[in-house]
């Protein structure tokens, strides 16, 4: 690779870590929701998120599947959350993030709100050119290969000529077999899953200037 036309970032628990508590937060607002709106008792609440999970991709799709729910009320409630309570702006992310090279996208599974509400947060709204959510794929989610090629287009790209971040190696899955590079961010596991040729691994998010820069020399 010789040069980054775009990177691709995934949202939660990528542009904030994990252990910030913001997305257990939405978790635990996910368990209401099925509680108090769809009425699942309560001991049954987690198996079905798992059943929903492997069969339709999110819960969103079981419960719109099964349930009918209404997508834009069930993104409003599970994303209510005092960001406030949880981020805190990081004037050195917003300038790392600004030097990157390439154009810069969202890609994520959650709300277009929610996620203009968290870059708005972070002060990082002005460096993405687009946010690819949830809705813009029609509730389709990541791992989901149509809607990576549905974005390639969009942007009017190829993949080996970008890069994906994501917390989650499932969802990079697909970037890789495209010819992206991926970067799995979080701490480092015991047992890493095996990376793809042009994968790699990132603890800090402030590495990243230096993992383009041995990507592409
Ligand atoms: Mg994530």
């Amino acid at each position: 690779m010789s040069e980054l036309e775009f990177i691709l970032f995934d949202l939660d628990n990528t542009l904030y870590p994990r252990d910030c508590g913001l997305f257990d937060h939405v978790d635990h607002l996910i368990n209401r929701y099925l509680e108090e709106v769809v009425k699942i008792p309560s001991a049954e609440v987690d198996q079905r998120r798992r059943d929903y999970w492997q069969a339709h991709g999110t819960t969103l799709n079981g419960l719109m599947l099964h349930h009918g729910v209404d997508p834009h009320h069930y993104l409003g409630f599970v994303h209510d959350v005092p960001l406030a309570d949880y981020l805190e702006p990081d004037e050195k992310l917003v300038a790392m993030i600004a030097e990157l090279p390439g154009q810069k996208y969202i890609f994520s599974n959650a709300s277009n709100e929610h996620c203009q509400r968290v870059l708005d947060y972070l002060g990082l709204s002005h460096l993405f050119s687009a946010v690819y959510d949830i809705n813009y794929f029609d509730f389709r989610p990541k791992p989901e290969l149509a809607i990576y090629q549905e974005l390639l287009g969009d942007i009017d790209s190829r993949a080996e000529d970008g890069m994906m971040i994501d917390d989650m190696a499932v969802n990079l899955a697909p970037a890789a077999s495209m010819g992206m590079a991926t970067v799995l961010y979080g701490p480092i596991l015991e047992n890493p899953p095996t990376l793809p040729p042009k994968g790699r691994n990132l603890s800090c998010l402030h590495q990243l200037p230096q993992l383009i820069n041995d990507l592409i020399s």
